[in-house]
Parts: C-alpha cells; structure tokens; sequence
C-alpha cells in the first residue's frame, strides 16, 4: 500500500515525539507527606513523584513539570547550581536533572510554579502541553565518546522515524483508555546506543542515534560502522530489497558505560521501520526480517495482555515491579519496552528505578 504525501506528513504529525517534551504544563495529581519530614512533601503528577517544599504546591494547581533527563537552563532554576558554578550543555548553563532519593523518597524531575512563564502564562494552560521550548529546556543527551562519534553523511535521513520511547509515566492516562485484552510485546531494554540500518531505493547506510555516517575508510574504527560491515548489512539488506530501516542497541566494551561488563561489541534489533509507509512493522513481520538476516533480537520476555505479563493494574508500581529485574549479566536491568502488537507505533519504556538511582545512564 502507497500513502499519498499529504497523507504521510498526517500521519507524522501523529506520531508520538516522545521524549522532546521535557517540559509540560500539568495539574497536581495529589500531595502526599514525607514521613517524619517537616519541610518537604511529595507532589504526584500521573507516573511521576517530584519532593518539594511544603505549602508551595497542592492537588489541583496547573504547575510546569520538568522531566529527568532534562537540561534546565539557570535562568529558570539557579538553586539547580547552589554551592558550585553551574554545568554547561550545548552553549547554555544549568543542570541536568536525576533521579534522586530525599529522606528516602524518590524524586524525579522538578516541578515549577507556573509562574516561570512568565506573563504569557494564560497561553500554555492545556494539559500537556509542550512548554520546553519556551523555558529553553531540552533533553540532555551524553555526548558520544570518539570512537562512536565518526564523520556523518547527512543528519538522520528523513524517511526513518527515530529511535525513542516514551516513558510509562506518561503513558498511564493513554493506557487507561485502551482495551484491556490489547496485547504487547515485552523485551528486554539493552543499555548501549542507537544504531539504525537502512536500505532505501537501492542505498545503504548506518545511522548512530542523530547521525547518518561514512561508510568509507574515513570511519574505520568507528563501532557503528564497524559492525555495518561485519554483519555484512549492505548486501543483505540490498539482497532483501524492501526500503526498511533496522534499528537496534549496539551494546558492549566502551559503549555508554558498558552496564553488562561484557567483553566485545553486540547488535540486537528492537524495530524494523518500513520506510514506503513510514511505520513500524508489526512484530511478527519483524522477527521474520530479522530471521532472514542472520540477526539477533533483543531479548524477548513474554507476549500478551498487561495482565499475563504481570502488570496487573495500571498503577505505575505495577509497571515498575515489571522492570526492576535482571538484565543479562547484570543483577539490575536498565529496564523494558512494551510494544502493542496490532499498534507497533504505541510503545513504552518503563526503567528500572535501581538502575537510575545507581547513576546508569538510559
Ligand atoms: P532512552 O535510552 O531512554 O532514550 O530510551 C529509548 C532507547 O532505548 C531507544 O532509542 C533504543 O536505543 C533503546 N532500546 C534499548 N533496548 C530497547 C528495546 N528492547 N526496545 C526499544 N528500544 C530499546
Ligand atoms: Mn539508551
């Protein structure tokens, strides 16, 4: 089936941008006290628990809410830097928020008054929206080490969707208006960096998360490239001759920490994107190309409803019971994704809280 132009940029418009949201306008969901803790209380915002200060904020109120992992420029939070001069990311000072723990509670992320819009405030007043631009707030992405930044060709071609995952914290609303025998898939989230192999009218190329790269001499060493040519994708994927990407984590020695400790470097494919319909296969097409290809999937953990692979309501602790498990070598894995399977364009991460608290970067 062929989409018409005007009916492929509909459909990007529909897509979910995950993670460029960093910043959104919400109500508070709930304040919850600390126990024992006089000044601080918890806010809870649908997934998400944020500590405050006591009496600033309570059920009900529209407030901006910054997730983790967002770059939060000073300007709008100076007592991000108190006691040291503030970090720099891409030209801006500020501070990068984690998951933290504050009288044993977790914390993840900021709230702000909605103030911090200053007097344009009654512009952003619907549920969600995306402030992040306005507050100059993007999301902190760690720089790419020498050996995996390479000589790029283009910046990421624009007939591939790229990789991301909205989190489950985000998704609950959504989830609770979805059917309840609605199955997914489960698979293991890996802890590397995103790699993206295509064929597209007869071209190949490699693609790290933002990147096109090389494939020439220019890139020898370069881990993404590298693997391109020792799995041999170019002719495999000409040999198959479909205009699909194939997006998975390259994990292992040197690569984001290397969480599993593990000595060599590995490619497991979580998506194949099919690039005439701009969407992702189903995941049976999927294992299928994957098989064809002499390729290795993530590790799947089960297929089903939320319910036969243990989420047994939509309570976020329910998903994150789900998550806090091991990895492959390690006792603590990043995390899981869970794919729809009659919907392969709604998915979710949900990450393991242990592994955010012990520094590990997603
Ligand atoms: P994050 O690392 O937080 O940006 O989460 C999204 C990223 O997770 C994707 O861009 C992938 O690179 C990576 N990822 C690792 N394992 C999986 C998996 N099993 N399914 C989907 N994405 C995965
Ligand atoms: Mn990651």
């Amino acid at each position: 089936m062929e989409f018409s132009k005007e009916e492929i940029e509909a459909i990007i418009a529909d897509m979910p941008t995950p993670s460029r949201k960093m910043a959104t306008v919400r109500w508070v969901d709930e304040i919850r006290p600390i126990e024992g803790a006089d000044a601080i209380e918890l806010v809870i915002l649908g997934g998400w628990q944020v500590v405050v200060k006591k009496g600033e904020f309570f059920a009900g109120l529209p407030c901006v809410y910054l997730e983790i992992d967002s770059w939060v420029p000073t300007e709008i939070a100076p007592f991000l830097s108190k006691g040291h001069e503030p970090r720099e990311y891409e030209g801006v000072k500020g501070e990068r928020l984690k998951t933290i723990r504050l009288r044993k509670q977790l914390s993840q992320g900021l709230v702000l008054p909605l103030s911090v819009l200053g007097d344009k405030w009654d512009e952003f007043f619907t549920e969600g929206q995306d402030v992040s631009e306005i507050l100059g707030v993007v999301k902190y992405e760690k720089p790419l080490p020498a050996n995996m930044r390479g000589n790029a060709r283009r910046y990421f071609p624009n007939f591939i969707q790229k990789t991301d995952q909205e989190r489950v914290q985000n998704r609950l609303r959504t989830l609770e208006a979805r059917e309840d025998d609605e199955e997914y898939e489960l698979t293991l989230k890996l802890d590397g960096s995103s790699t993206t192999f295509y064929h597209y009218n007869g071209d190949t190329g490699v693609c790290s998360r933002n990147l096109e790269l090389k494939t020439d001499e220019s890139n020898v060493g370069n881990v993404f490239v590298d693997k391109f040519h020792e799995l041999g994708i170019s002719d495999k994927l000409k040999a198959l001759g479909r205009n699909i990407a194939i997006q998975g984590e390259l994990w292992g020695t040197g690569i984001n920490g290397n969480w599993e400790k593990v000595d060599g470097i590995y490619f497991h494919v979580f998506d194949v994107f099919d690039c005439d319909r701009y969407c992702y296969l189903r995941a049976d097409e999927r294992y299928a190309i994957v098989n064809a290809l002499g390729l290795a999937h993530a590790p799947i953990l089960g297929s089903g409803t939320l319910a036969s692979l243990g989420v047994g309501d939509l309570r976020i602790e329910s998903f994150l019971a789900v998550a806090d498990r091991p990895s492959i070598f390690n006792k603590i894995a990043e995390g899981v994704v869970f794919k729809s399977l009659k919907d392969p364009n709604f998915t979710f991460k949900v990450i393991n809280n242990r592994f955010l608290e012990k520094g590990g970067d997603e």
